[in-house]
């Protein structure tokens, strides 16, 4: 079923039509919000708009429109749950939409978008879009104010669809909306896009750069972020984890902006630290080997060391260790009370966990000194005692980090504290899980611009 409302077919005394009262009395009182076909009634095809005003009207207002665009009729299809809004236009001069010379229409073609729904029901604008002829262009469609080009949702759907993928997965966003995943897809790349392009280069002082997993096999991206005080947003992904994906970065950089980097946060991955020497000018003072990497490498060889150690203590038939990986993890402070009875006992024992355990903890210390030079002092005597720990895991990062151990200290001078990395880390992770890992590469790169970019995805109002 189809009911149609146009200007022409309301009539005033459409309007001024009151309830039949010997049909069914008790109903009399109700008021309806939106026109109702009347039973029974002497004008069978008549609407009834209790409220007053035309749906014409109201569509016309709510959609902003102005000369040359007016609403011509606003059909409800009950059965398809849809509201169709058919606009169309006054005679007059289109301009060409590149050099906005303005002349007459040579061709339209209909098309239809969608839009913000109406209580429940979709709401479509159908409207024939006027192209015309520019001497110097070519054929041109004219610009409609609801929607971008080469789209098929009115921009206010967009920035919802934009704000409801924002916050869940693109599954769920298709869920809510009643669009299908590659419409979903299609609207989330556009807006990737439109906010890559408007970004304009700006002096970033603190940089982090990272390598990422895609959650699924060996492959890596390298992300640069830029760390204020507001926020940590991710400037640039590049494929794998090379000096080549990090070199992209800064040969896109301006002189200006190379000069404006201050302190570059990273891990101590060599092809990473080579990259930055060969482009940054000054990057031996301003590379900063950032505690959330040291200290996962810490956490990563006291977990070694309790493997081995249960291994071996298991062979005996002793199961002390068993269950604890995450204890010895925690920082001192972080313990669980449920942990921490148990966790004082095993602590206390004479194992090589609890020595492993011991100078992980004293180097965490090590990022609270005052300065660049009591920190030094207190790394060497840190360093002294973990390297004769006779742990051959503890020993490695020991060595690791007195290899590096000036771009350690730089964290003294420019403090990139561990917050808006491990943030930034854990926001990637979460990304990676809503998605059950990603297989493509460049979805993974866009979702981390949409997500973490910092950009302005909507389309322009
Ligand atoms: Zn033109």
């Amino acid at each position: 079923m189809e009911t149609r409302m146009t200007q022409a077919r309301v009539r005033r005394s459409d309007l001024e039509w009151r309830w039949p009262h010997r049909f069914a009395p008790d109903l009399a009182p109700l008021r309806c919000a939106r026109p109702v076909v009347l039973p029974c009634c002497r004008k069978p095809d008549a609407w009834l708009n209790l409220q007053g005003m035309k749906d014409f009207e109201l569509y016309q207002q709510i959609l902003g429109l102005v000369e040359p665009w007016r609403v011509e009729s606003v059909t409800l299809k009950p059965q398809e749950r849809e509201i169709e809004v058919r606009v169309g236009f006054a005679d007059t001069l289109w301009g060409c939409p590149q050099c906005q010379q303005r002349m007459q229409i040579h061709d339209y073609e209909e098309r239809r978008w969608r839009h913000l729904d109406s209580c429940q029901f979709k709401t479509i604008i159908v409207s024939r879009v006027p192209s015309v002829r520019c001497p110097e262009h070519g054929s041109q469609t004219v610009a409609v104010p609801w929607a971008e080009k080469y789209t098929r949702f009115s921009r206010l759907f967009e920035r919802l669809a934009i704000d409801v993928m924002l916050e869940c997965s693109i599954t769920g966003a298709c869920s809510i909306l009643g669009m299908s995943w590659d419409e979903a897809d299609g609207i989330k790349q556009r807006a990737v896009k439109r906010g890559l392009a408007r970004k304009v280069p700006a002096v970033m002082a603190r940089l982090c750069v990272d390598e990422k997993g895609m959650g699924r096999g060996q492959d890596y991206l390298t992300i640069v972020a830029q760390v204020t005080e507001q926020q940590t947003t991710v400037e640039y992904v590049g494929e794998e984890r090379n000096q080549a994906s990090l070199d992209a970065f800064w040969e896109a950089l301006t002189a200006e902006q190379l000069a404006g980097v201050e302190a570059v946060a990273m891990d101590m991955w060599e092809p990473y630290v080579r990259s930055t020497l060969a482009h940054l000018p000054g990057a031996a003072s301003k590379i900063v080997h950032d505690p959330f990497h040291l200290v996962k490498y810490m956490n990563e060889a006291v977990n070694e060391v309790r493997k081995s150690e249960h291994r071996r203590l298991q062979a005996q038939g002793d199961d002390t260790l068993k269950s604890t990986r995450q204890l010895w993890l925690y920082g001192m402070e972080n313990v669980p009370a449920k942990h921490a009875q148990r966790f004082a006992e095993v602590k206390e024992l004479n194992l090589q966990t609890s020595r492993a355990w011991a100078i992980k903890e004293v180097f965490r210390s090590f990022w609270f000194c005052p300065g660049a030079k009591p920190a030094e002092r207190y790394f060497g005597k840190w360093y002294a005692w973990a390297i004769r720990s006779r742990l051959a895991p503890i020993k490695k990062v020991a060595r690791m980090c007195k290899a590096h151990l000036s771009n350690i200290l730089t964290f003294f001078v420019h403090h990139l504290t561990n917050g808006p990395i491990e943030g930034l880390n854990n926001k990637i992770q979460g990304l990676i899980k809503k998605a059950f890992g990603y297989r493509n590469k460049e979805r993974f790169k866009s979702d981390i611009f949409f997500h973490l970019g910092g950009l302005d995805l909507y389309p322009a109002q």
